[in-house]
């Protein structure tokens, strides 16, 4: 088991309110996984991307901690529920086989919650330097060092493999945009036939994830105490609450095809027939219009199956993520809410009482939030805005003190997530009496 994806309604605009399980946890869906690059959501540590969620109005001190598995019903609004992390730069630094040996990504970063690692081929396209890519795959030189390394589909699944996050994807090539049709049917080619390396290994060797039944590393939990769908509830001598044990973690295939909406049919239906656990849409938002983002969304969304999760790669403002989530999205990812808070720049509602109004961006080192008393966005409910003012964010961030990227970026993630949280309190409840899971 990889994992059950159980939908219980499609709204007619194509959005969908599900519940993804995972060998770490359940995951609500429609939802924004935070960045976590370097197993790190930069500037912001793993304790409050628990609890960054904005939904219940209450006192701190009446919040209950809804990550436990004995709180009850999985609910939203608790925090970032899965997070992300790199496979190229963990494989740098500092490096996966170390990480391995440490009993994996989860237990490295002690983050118990869901993960899910890039294949690498991205960060190989975009950062790395003198490449050459061959059928056999791509060889290319450290962004950090200059040092020479070889990533082949079969190698991208031994690093994620090694790290264990619960959702891997497979390795592909990301083309350069624009590129000509020719040239992007030429590397969709590449991308599937890695496509097929990939799902071999991994079906392969997906026992030796560090907390695999494989791994002499495994936690042993309580004998027989068992997780509603068969997982057992760990209490490692770390204390990282459920975890996995006849889990392993599941394979994304990634459809590409560009700007080309014939060839991102094509790239669907290859990738169906690998008949994978769940499927990204990779290629988008490189800087094309934002219709061609949404219609290539809306045509791969067509041709992918409805029973499994379907993540876009890489988007967006909030805005664009609330739109995608109506549109049938069930994850994406983005390194936006940070970056932006990292660069002063916080996302709000132009009416901070209707958070149905426009997003509105707003420069905390303008001088006229110099003396402003009122929080970033009074109608947000985050540890943040119930406690700093502009003024004091204002001041952090023109003295460079670290504490600035830091808040500003909780208060972009409690955005996304509050976004994502009215997006599925709209679409409406999702099924919980989950024992068995069929249908
Ligand atoms: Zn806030």
């Amino acid at each position: 088991m990889s994992l059950l994806f159980e939908v219980a309604k499609t709204s007619e605009g194509g959005g969908r309110r599900a519940e993804l399980t995972l060998p770490h946890g359940v995951v609500q869906t429609p939802v924004f996984m935070p960045v976590g690059t370097a197993a790190t959501v930069k500037a912001v540590e793993q304790g409050v991307l628990e609890r960054i969620g904005t939904v219940a109005r209450t006192p701190m001190s009446q919040k209950r901690d809804m990550g436990h598995p004995d709180s009850g019903p999985a609910m939203s609004g608790t925090g970032a529920e899965i997070i992300l992390a790199n496979t190229y730069h963990l494989y740098l630094r500092p490096g996966h086989e170390l990480i391995a040996r440490l009993g994996g990504v989860h237990r490295f970063m002690s983050w118990d919650r869901p993960m899910l690692t890039d294949s690498g081929g991205f960060q190989v396209f975009s950062l790395a330097k003198l490449r050459k890519i061959s059928a056999e795959g791509v060889e290319f030189r450290s962004h950090i060092d200059g040092s020479k390394h070889f990533f082949s589909p079969e190698h991208s699944m031994a690093v994620q493999i090694a790290l264990g996050a619960d959702v891997m994807m497979v390795f592909d090539e990301c083309v350069e945009t624009p590129a000509s049709w020719e040239r992007t049917r030429d590397s969709m080619g590449l991308t599937h036939a890695w496509a097929e390396r990939s799902k071999q290994y991994w079906v392969e060797h997906r026992g030796e994830v560090p907390w695999g039944e494989g791994s002499g590393l495994r936690a042993q939990g309580p004998e027989g105490e068992t997780g509603e769908v068969g997982w057992r509830k760990l209490s490692g001598p770390w204390g990282l609450g459920p975890g996995p044990s006849s889990s392993h973690q599941a394979l994304f295939g990634i459809v590409q095809g560009g700007m080309y909406a014939d060839l991102r049919r094509e790239s669907a239906q290859r990738l169906m027939e690998m008949d994978l656990p769940g499927y990204a849409i990779g290629g988008l938002a490189v800087g094309e219009a934002r219709e061609v983002t949404r219609e290539m969304i809306a045509l791969t969304l067509e041709q992918l199956p409805k029973d499994k999760p379907r993540y876009v790669m890489g988007v967006g403002y909030p805005d664009e993520i609330e739109e995608y989530a109506r549109m049938g999205v069930d994850m994406m990812d983005c390194v936006l809410p940070t970056r932006a808070g990292r660069h002063g720049l916080l996302f709000i509602r132009e009416d901070p009482k209707d958070r149905r109004s426009a997003v509105v961006r707003l420069n905390i080192k303008k001088l006229d939030n110099a003396e402003d008393q009122r929080p970033i966005d009074e109608g947000c409910a985050c540890m943040v805005c119930q406690r700093y003012t502009r003024a004091y964010l204002r001041h952090l961030f023109a003295s460079g003190e670290p504490l600035g990227a830091t808040l500003n970026s909780v208060h972009n993630l409690a955005f996304y997530l509050e976004t994502m949280e009215r997006v599925r309190g709209d679409l409406g409840p999702a099924r919980t009496a989950g024992v068995g899971g069929s249908g």
